[in-house]
């Protein structure tokens, strides 16, 4: 039997990205997307001379470490920027897992996390959630592995103190603890300031959702120089130059128009808040989300048929076949008309 793949890659199941039809235009709530577009800064940067695509991306990010450094207020030594956050956890799990130093994270969050670790045989140990999503910290404590939690976990949305992360960091010394905050700025708690503090603290940040930059892949590690330089390692070794010039130039013109971000960020919210009213109003158990999601169900339709149900009418959410977690539906908050529109399709679904 002819098999080109190594064991591990052939017995690979991949990650599956959330779909882009290309059949029709959908109102589109299933890949946690911002509605908005960037900045017009982003545009004027990217097609200005700046541009100048026949030179190779600045390796080492420096104006876009630079900006970011004085933004969130820790030194260049503590930041690496990646293509996208998912390039991130990438290079933390290759850097610092292995068949020998395995990793632990709840039983319901991120799919890649798994994934991570049967592409690159890490040993994984998935901690069980409560039964309404709640993560227990002390749960994360003697694991005597390294620790990766979303926070906000996703597709949940439920968000843990910087309390509690503080002490999964110190009750884990000596392995690393990753801190995936792609969802933190949608009313949830950031632990980057602890980063000054424990050594062994990574975070891990996107521009996809609250910057609006998810075509244009850009992710961002926050953690001690010794954590950030074993991760450049591996960055230098992957790919020196994973982040292009025109992302560089977006990331940058992002930085420079940090309003514009944090209104957008406060209508996300303030419509999630709205529609989670409605949900339980209509009768859905629905989660306290802190990210830009909502994750609900209902005893009157089932999670897969109500997703099927709503792409029918156009609008497309995202549904997990995963155990304890296929009777919801995660629901990305859109634009007010385009979650005027998801409530009418549900509303005509349930009646
Ligand atoms: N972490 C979490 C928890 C996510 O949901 C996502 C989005 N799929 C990512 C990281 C990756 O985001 P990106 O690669 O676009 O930065």
């Amino acid at each position: 039997m002819k098999q080109y793949a190594n064991e591990r890659i052939a017995a690979l199941c991949a990650y599956v990205p959330g779909e882009q039809p290309r059949d029709m235009q959908y109102i589109k709530l299933n890949t946690n997307e911002s509605p908005f577009p960037p900045s017009p800064r982003v545009a004027e940067r990217i097609s200005g001379e700046e541009a100048k695509l026949n030179l190779y991306p600045d390796p080492a990010c420096t104006e876009l470490v630079a900006a970011a450094a004085a933004s969130i207020g820790v030194k260049p030594e503590n930041l690496i920027f990646t293509n996208g956050s998912d390039e991130l956890l990438n290079f933390a799990f290759l850097a610092f897992c292995d068949a020998g130093r395995g990793i632990a994270f709840p039983d319901i969050t991120y799919g890649l996390y798994a994934v991570l670790c049967e592409m690159y045989g890490i040993p994984y140990l998935k901690i069980p959630v409560g039964r309404d999503f709640s993560i227990n910290p002390q749960d994360f404590c003697g694991v005597g592995r390294n620790v990766v939690i979303a926070n906000p976990n996703a597709p949940t949305g439920l968000c843990l103190p910087v309390s509690d992360i503080e002490m999964i960091v110190r009750c884990n010394p000596g392995r690393v603890v990753i801190v995936d905050e792609a969802y933190v700025a949608f009313g949830g708690e950031s632990c980057v300031g602890l980063v000054r503090k424990y050594d062994n603290l990574l975070v891990a940040r996107t521009f996809s959702k609250s910057h609006s930059l998810a075509g244009a892949r850009l992710g961002m590690g926050i953690g001690s120089p010794e954590l950030i330089g074993y991760l450049n390692k591996v960055k230098y070794s992957f790919n020196p130059y994973s982040i292009n010039r025109l992302t560089m130039l977006a990331g940058l013109a992002a930085f420079e128009d940090e309003n514009y971000y944090t209104e957008n960020c406060k209508k996300i919210i303030t419509t999630r808040e709205r529609v989670k009213a409605e949900l339980r109003a209509l009768g859905f158990s629905v989660t306290d989300s802190k990210a830009n999601f909502l994750f609900a169900r209902s005893d009157k339709i089932g999670g897969r048929e109500l997703y099927e149900k709503l792409r029918r009418r156009g609008v497309l959410v995202r549904h997990f076949d995963a155990p304890g977690i296929s009777d919801y539906n995660r629901i990305t908050i859109g634009s007010e008309s385009q979650m005027e529109a998801f409530l009418a399709a549900l509303l005509e679904i349930i009646n």
